[in-house]
């Protein structure tokens, strides 16, 4: 097989508020990939009864991190059951150079060899200014970019009320995309040493991001 015949692996990065989301959906749709998301595999795996998931959940309420490993193990317990001739999309990971280098040589095991981590680039400026107007809907956790003019607004899925998250204030969002910039950057210059990388210009509107996400992964 070469390697365009090989089923495609994307891994896919990009600080909160870069659209990842939308975009990952758009990819999974188009090649037909799996999708394996770290948020929702915590989520998961947080409602099973068994030791670990206890653990977890009591160091979540302390505000402790969930250890390295935990993400790791839950991602390679759901690639053991995809088939090897289907594509998968990570989403949510990895974030430190570690685990892109135990992602790297697991998938390399697996015979995926066919690895393009996708990095939706969006500047600091950009990613603050989408982030002081998030708004999130108290009923379905879906978020939206609403203007903070505006002081009422309704979620366009379940009609519950959109609120600015105590999280989402400018100090918090300010050490958040510090935090994404200095601690992922060494998870992109690993792909990039690798000649994996595909760099996307955030800034722009979602239709144009995925106008060249697809050109880059279809040459
Ligand atoms: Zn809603």
């Amino acid at each position: 097989m070469n390697e365009e015949q090989k089923p495609l692996n994307i891994i896919l990065l990009g600080i909160s508020g870069s659209g990842k989301g939308t975009q990952g959906g758009i990819l999974r749709e188009r090649y037909n990939l799996e999708y394996i998301g770290t948020g929702d595999l915590l989520r998961q795996f947080s409602k099973e009864d068994n030791a670990v998931a206890r653990r977890m959940k009591q160091e979540l309420a302390e505000g402790k991190l969930v250890p390295t490993w935990l993400p790791f193990y839950l991602w390679m317990n759901k690639l053991a059951h995809v088939s090897e001739k289907k594509g998968v999309l990570f989403d949510g990971s990895p974030r430190k150079i570690m685990e892109a280098e135990l992602l790297e040589d697991v998938l390399d095991w697996y015979g995926r060899s066919n690895i393009k981590a996708i990095l939706i680039d969006v500047s600091p400026e950009e990613s603050f200014r989408r982030l002081i107007n998030r708004r999130t809907c108290e009923k379905c956790g879906k978020s939206a970019y609403i203007s903070q003019e505006k002081t009422e607004a309704i979620c366009e899925y379940c009609g519950g009320v959109m609120r600015i998250r105590p999280e989402d204030n400018p100090e918090a969002i300010k050490t958040r995309i510090k935090w994404f910039h200095d601690e992922v950057s060494q998870v992109i210059d690993f792909f990039e040493k690798k000649g994996q990388l595909i760099r996307i210009n955030g800034d722009q509107s979602v239709d144009d991001v995925t106008k060249d996400m697809i050109k880059a992964i279809e040459g």
